[in-house]
């Protein structure tokens, strides 16, 4: 999906972040593209998925105890898209209907209660804020990472993104659920230096089940990936209840020992962390993983630093709890 800006193809961005360290080796500018081709129950970032821009809406914000209004004033709908519900103003299915997309509504809002998610940013303006910081990249052995959402939905714009980089010697990197076509991910990889994907379980119904896809096209791109000499560093978002046990994260290690040549730099097991739900709340969504309760610190950081230890004497796998670990290229 390509979009434009003045005529000029653009990425749909939701958010940059300077100086990131875990998605990459050194220090990093991390930018995050909208679109999403799954629909993970444990995603942090709902405003990721949608490939279209949207308003959210945060009713903790909205002037409660003397609800202002101005944004029912300044639509030029007669605030027909806005739905207030009791004490809150909410993001309703009508404003994403019939939303004129002016944003005059999140200008006039005091408490900046009115969001935009996704701007439209051309290459030659990322790489404005990419170059900033290009002395720390030296430094370091930074440089920039993709994400998302999924980036390979915007295949064409990164691609040529991170062709720019190339040409300034910046250290690309591309965090992936790679369910997407494999040509698609071939041409971005062109340019990729190092790429970061999940393995999310082995089992394509249980995958299914909590993520919407299964994982066959996951683990074909993975291998062809393998195949094209990339370095990769496999996560395992670990989800009690989902894939915890110690049988399914064996077989993930048999996968990655037997099927990719070794070109593992590590493989990442994190923990699950329930985030985002003030996010899915600005969006007038369900959090999907409901009243979950995840374990205390110290039960899953001891379950993940016994994977790591079985994965690393059983399969000789570079294992690590977490991402902070040093990626030794
Ligand atoms: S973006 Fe414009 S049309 Fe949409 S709700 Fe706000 S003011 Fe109304
Ligand atoms: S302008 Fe902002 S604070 Fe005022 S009612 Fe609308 S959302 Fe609430």
């Amino acid at each position: 999906m390509l979009h434009y800006k003045n005529g000029e193809p653009a990425g749909l961005v939701t958010n940059i972040q300077k100086y990131t360290i875990h998605d990459g080796p050194g220090i990093r500018t991390e930018i995050f593209f909208k679109g999403c081709t799954m629909r993970c129950k444990w995603c942090s970032n709902p405003e990721t998925i949608s490939p279209l821009r949207e308003l959210g809406v945060y009713p903790s914000k909205c002037v409660r105890d003397d609800k202002c209004g101005l944004c029912v004033k300044a639509c030029p709908l007669d605030g027909a898209p806005i739905r207030f519900d009791g004490e809150h103003i909410l993001a309703s299915l009508a404003m994403a209907q019939a939303c004129a997309d002016c944003l005059r509504c999140a200008d006039e809002c005091p408490g900046r209660a009115i969001k935009l998610w996704g701007e439209l940013m051309t290459a030659e303006e990322l790489m404005k804020i990419i170059l900033e910081d290009l002395s720390f990249y030296r430094r370091t052995g930074g440089g920039v990472t993709l994400n998302g959402g999924e980036v390979l939905v915007q295949w064409e714009f990164a691609h040529e993104l991170l062709k720019r980089c190339r040409e300034q010697e910046i250290h690309t990197c591309v965090e992936t659920a790679l369910n997407v076509p494999t040509e698609h991910m071939e041409a971005v990889f062109e340019y990729t230096d190092l790429v970061i994907t999940d393995i999310k379980h082995m089992d394509p119904e249980k995958h299914r089940a909590y993520t919407g896809a299964g994982n066959e096209l996951i683990l074909k791109n993975i291998r062809r990936a393998a195949e094209l000499g990339m370095k990769l560093v496999i996560r395992t978002p670990v989800v009690p209840g989902h894939n915890n046990s110690d049988e399914e994260i064996r077989a993930v290690g048999r996968f990655l020992r037997d099927e990719l040549g070794g070109r593992i730099i590590q493989y990442q097991l994190l923990p699950y962390r329930k985030m985002g739900t003030e996010k899915y709340d600005s969006l007038g969504q369900p959090y999907p993983m409901g009243d979950f309760v995840p374990p205390e610190r110290s039960q899953w950081e001891a379950n993940l630093l016994h994977l790591a230890s079985m994965l690393q004497e059983e399969f000789g796998l570079p294992a690590v709890p977490g991402s902070g670990a040093k990626l030794e290229l």
